[in-house]
């Protein structure tokens, strides 16, 4: 892919499945990662496994100093900030709306909202210190575009990254910095395995992906390439959209 080789990428999540895969796709196409994640000892082996020199930093981006900080850290270590891949997420957990807490509803907030607000603001305001363009790709879900009865935190949470991925779109447009997403489906990672009762568990999983159109679940590397080509220049003139990777799953 065009224009990713010496970038510097920063991804957060970096330690779960979608983003270790990210990160290494990036690493591929030669762009030196700073791997985020809270998980420091899985982070620590992803960003070792890299092929081009990369760099982690523990931080929890719900916190506004910690997304501050790991800005930094990725521009000391490497001089810049390119790219900035915005993917750590949570789902919560299975409750229907008559028993959803507030404290549930607040926690996945913070980290798929409000985590994503200041990960593309700090990242704007390292591209205005640089004086560069830059791109944003922020992952949401085929959670983004529909609704759900026992998922409602973590829907919520997914179709408001979209008011941050349309404003900071025609915000950044004028000063060279793309902002898009990824709409993910059903891609067995951690997320699952935090939570076991969604929708009757892994064989529901398994059933719904093989209804997909293409017959089968997703996966991290999926994901990861249309994440690349986002942040390639490939992608020159997208901006604002979302890109569904769910094997169809969004037309059916
Ligand atoms: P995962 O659980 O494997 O990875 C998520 C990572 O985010 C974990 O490594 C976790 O430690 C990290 N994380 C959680 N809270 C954090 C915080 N406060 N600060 C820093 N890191 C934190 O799950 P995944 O499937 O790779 O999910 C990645 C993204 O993809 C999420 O935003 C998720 O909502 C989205 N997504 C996943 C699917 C799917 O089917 N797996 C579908 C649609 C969207």
């Amino acid at each position: 892919m065009r224009g990713l080789r010496g970038k510097v990428a920063i991804v957060t999540g970096a330690a779960g499945g979608i983003g270790a895969a990210t990160a290494r796709r990036l690493a591929e196409e030669g762009a030196h990662v700073v791997a985020v994640d809270l998980d420091e000892e899985r982070l620590r082996k992803v960003a070792e496994s890299l092929p081009v020199e990369g760099h982690w930093v523990r931080a929890d981006v719900s916190s506004e100093e910690e997304v501050t900080g790991y800005v930094r850290a990725a521009a000391e270590r490497f001089g810049r900030v390119d790219l900035h891949h915005l993917n750590a997420g949570i789902p919560g957990s299975f409750a229907t709306l008559p028993t959803l807490t507030v404290a549930e509803f607040d926690q996945v907030m913070a980290v798929n909202v409000r985590g994503v607000f200041l990960g593309v603001r700090a990242a704007f305001r390292q591209f205005a210190d640089q004086g560069s363009s830059g791109n944003v790709v922020i992952t949401g879900s085929i959670g983004s575009l529909r609704g759900s009865a026992d998922l409602l935190a973590y829907q919520t949470s997914k179709h408001a990254v979209l008011g941050i991925l349309k404003g900071a779109a025609m915000y950044g447009g004028p000063l060279g910095v793309r902002v898009n997403a990824v709409a993910p489906g059903i891609v067995p990672t951690d997320l699952f395995a935090a939570t076991p009762e969604v929708a009757g568990g892994k064989d529901d999983m398994s059933r719904r992906a093989s209804s997909t159109p293409l017959r089968r679940a997703g996966t991290g590397d999926d994901v990861a390439g249309v994440v690349a080509f986002l942040l390639s220049d490939d992608a020159a003139y997208m901006t604002g959209e979302v890109v569904s990777v769910d094997g169809g799953a969004a037309i059916v």
